[in-house]
């Protein structure tokens, strides 16, 4: 049985979640969600800076004889890219991302050129009364979708300031749902953005902790690789992603796994990802342990996943110098990669507890010897 969750820290995440998913940032574009991530991390005093690629870096002093930690969200997401503009008005794109293309027509889409001056649009959809029944059941690759945002000429569409490159998101938007759960555009990773920021909100407040280094990370649904520059860079012990964990609690999921959404934070033992990055995370044994002892003694419940199909910045960052003890935890997410991911603000506060606690357990005995451990 988890411990009753904090009202207050709740209330919290289901602000900041909602509004860092209205912020349109797609992967190499993310200087919206950025600032005001750096804007929330200057109220809490901290100091950020950001990388030639992107990443903004946040570095919380603390015991320096404890092997430090590298926590780290992404704060991109995926979607699309313009291609190219027809006479008419009308615009294809390519996708920049794991894009399900099933889940396209019919969609709100937002294309984004600056603040005030985005435009909005749809993914069309065959009129339904000339769908032929031959058609009904197929899946529309992308090179046949196009998106209408209204134009009549390719001299409107460039006057509207959207050319080939323009970055396309799916229009923003998020749906406060029953037991407080939460769907949105961008669940992957902006719920891991936030509870980010309510970790940082506590480990402000403990004294002994190790160095922990906080990264906000760019281009994850692109290459995954990114959050490597920000590794190298800050040279950690330890690496902790917080991403989405696939919820298998749908009837299409079932024979995936035992992950509950609502039911706790979630650990991943195995990702692989074998259609070209041939790379994954398996996580230390040390973390494994600590993230287990911890959810024990704070009384949470901790699921676990083991799962073919995804992977996370994790497996390169891992790889940095001489290896870096790494582990992915999360929170259970539905539907992923569609325009309306589901979440549950519970979930999130049960993992920022777990992410605090176990890392304010990182002490100089802390060991990363794997001949202290028996796998
Ligand atoms: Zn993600």
């Amino acid at each position: 049985m988890a411990a009753a969750a904090s009202k207050p820290a709740i209330d919290r995440l289901r602000q900041q979640v909602s509004e860092l998913m209205m912020i349109p940032g797609l992967s190499g574009y993310e200087g919206r969600v950025r600032r005001r991530i750096a804007g929330e991390l200057s109220a809490l005093g901290f100091a950020s800076r950001t990388d030639r690629l992107g990443n903004l870096i946040a570095t919380l002093q603390g015991n320096n004889s404890a092997p430090s930690v590298m926590l780290f969200a992404h704060m991109d997401q995926l979607g699309f890219i313009v291609r190219k503009i027809e006479a008419s008005g009308l615009i294809r794109v390519e996708r920049l991302g794991g894009v399900p293309e099933r889940a396209l027509p019919s969609q709100a889409v937002l294309l984004c050129i600056e603040e005030g001056k985005d435009v909005a649009g749809v993914i069309a959809n065959k009129s339904h009364h000339a769908t032929a029944p031959e058609e009904k059941y197929r899946v529309l690759p992308y090179p046949e979708l196009y998106i209408d945002a209204g134009f009549g000429s390719a001299a409107d569409v460039l006057s509207a300031g959207i050319d080939v490159g323009t970055p396309v998101v799916y229009a923003p938007k998020t749906i406060a749902m029953a037991a407080e759960r939460i769907a949105g555009t961008s669940v992957d990773d902006r719920a891991g953005c936030a509870v980010m920021i309510e970790a940082a909100r506590r480990l402000k407040t403990i004294s002994s902790r190790p160095t922990v280094h906080l990264v906000f990370s760019v281009e994850d649904e692109f290459n995954l690789k990114d959050a490597v520059t920000a590794a190298q860079a800050l040279l950690p012990a330890i690496a902790i992603q917080l991403d989405i964990i696939l919820a298998t609690d749908t009837p299409d999921m079932t024979a995936r796994g035992d992950v509950r959404l609502g039911g706790g934070p979630a650990m991943s033992l195995y990702s692989f990802h074998g259609r070209g990055t041939l790379n994954g995370t398996i996580p230390h044994p040390a973390l494994v342990q600590l993230i287990t002892a911890t959810a024990r003694e704070e009384n949470l419940t901790l699921q676990r996943s083991a799962h073919v199909g995804a992977l996370t910045d994790s497996s390169y960052v891992q790889l940095v110098h001489e290896g870096v003890a790494a582990i992915d935890l999360g929170f259970p997410t539905r539907y992923t990669h569609s325009s309306l991911e589901v979440c549950d603000l519970g979930d999130l506060e049960e993992l920022t507890r777990l992410t605090v606690a176990a890392i304010a357990r990182i002490d100089e005995r802390f060991s990363l010897n794997r001949d202290d451990y028996l796998q």
